[in-house]
């Protein structure tokens, strides 16, 4: 398949593997914040592949994951309301709040419906008149605008009915929060899907703090090229941002797509899971579009709750301080059937990445 295969041979892979291996000099830390290369990191075995001196650690690029335990439990709060309907993905309905899961509360009574878009938590809207239905909306910037061109398509129906309680976060802020983080860092994996929107203008705080940034593709040759791509930087003390995924994302980014963000929504202060409190880190509707914000509606605020379920770790391997296999629950108590922590429920969560394909290594891949 065009574009897919020829991004994962292996003769090309250990070719580059032997280019970095002679070239890598000194220790490297590179974090790769996405999820989805961290899915295809554990997928191929790339860190065992990597030389020694070369260290990958996963970031907090998982939007379920960062969702916090208060954004949960507003969304539970929501959804208990009588002729309230709260519409959200599969994947959010598992996160553990601090008691209840979505897919709790609705054991518990709680009118909770899945649907695949936001699209379809427009249309259960216009389904059901006699009821609130609010859509609790999940992503990064990959997601965001599509979350924001259902705004306005719920606008464009007349629709009175219809909210968004949003758990949106934007990758901007959050790079800089990195940098205070207690994990020291030479450089960044940047995502691809995220700057397929944003444009690559977003790690400027990055490569200004001298850290070298490669936005990159999701294929295991993409991560091996990115990561000579770094070592090269490094080499040679620059610090700017390469596009190694320049077959998909442009520099400028999706234009479009950011103009119907900035038109449907504000910035605002945002907790993240295992990060506290980022400022200037998530959405919400605003200007025309602020009678569709839920929390308004609703008259509630996520709450800055910080605790974790005890004997997870959730909040240290969003942070790139521990590695799921550092957890004592991990594959005994915690499982994606069974998920205690944020991290082992979506797919693209780090736990769930080490339980699913742990152990595997190119070769075998
Ligand atoms: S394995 Fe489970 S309990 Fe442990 S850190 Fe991951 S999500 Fe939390």
């Amino acid at each position: 398949m065009k574009y897919m295969t020829e991004f994962r041979d292996g003769e090309v892979a250990k070719k580059l593997l032997d280019v970095i291996a002679r070239e890598s000099l000194r220790d490297i830390r590179i974090m790769e914040f996405c999820g989805g290369h961290t899915i295809t990191l554990v997928k191929y075995g790339i860190p065992q592949l990597l030389p020694g001196n070369i260290e990958m650690v996963s970031g907090p690029g998982c939007p379920v994951c960062v969702t916090a335990k208060g954004e949960i439990d507003a969304a539970i709060e929501i959804a208990k309301r009588p002729d309230t309907i709260l519409a959200s993905f599969g994947d959010m309905v598992r996160v553990p709040g601090t008691r209840l899961s979505l897919q709790q509360a609705k054991a518990e009574g709680a009118d909770v419906r899945v649907v695949y878009s936001p699209d379809d938590a427009v249309q259960l809207a216009a389904e059901n008149p006699g009821k609130k239905v609010v859509f609790f909306a999940v992503g990064f910037e990959t997601t965001a605008p599509v979350t924001a061109a259902a705004v306005k398509y719920a606008e464009s129906l007349g629709l009175k009915n219809f909210f968004l309680f949003t758990a949106h976060k934007t990758t901007p802020a959050i790079l800089g929060a990195l940098l205070d983080g207690e994990v020291a860092l030479d450089a960044f994996v940047c995502p691809g899907h995220v700057t397929t929107i944003t444009g690559s203008g977003i790690y400027k705080p990055l490569t200004d703090a001298g850290k070298p940034c490669v936005v990159s593709g999701f294929e295991p040759l993409d991560i091996l090229s990115s990561v000579l791509l770094i070592v090269r930087q490094i080499n040679r003390g620059a610090a700017t941002t390469e596009m190694e995924y320049s077959r998909v994302a442009l520099a400028a980014g999706n234009v479009h797509a950011q103009k119907v963000m900035k038109e449907v929504f504000v910035p605002r202060d945002a907790v993240w899971r295992g990060l506290g409190v980022v400022p200037g880190s998530g959405l919400r509707p605003g200007g025309q579009y602020a009678r569709f914000d839920a929390e308004a509606e609703f008259g509630l605020t996520p709450l800055a709750d910080e605790s974790e379920t005890p004997g997870c770790l959730c909040a240290s391997v969003l942070r790139g301080m521990k590695k799921p296999t550092d957890c004592k629950l991990f594959k005994t108590v915690c499982k994606p059937e069974s998920p205690v922590g944020a991290c082992m429920v979506s797919d693209e969560g780090t736990c769930s990445v080490y339980y699913r394909f742990g152990g595997k290594s190119l070769a075998a891949a």
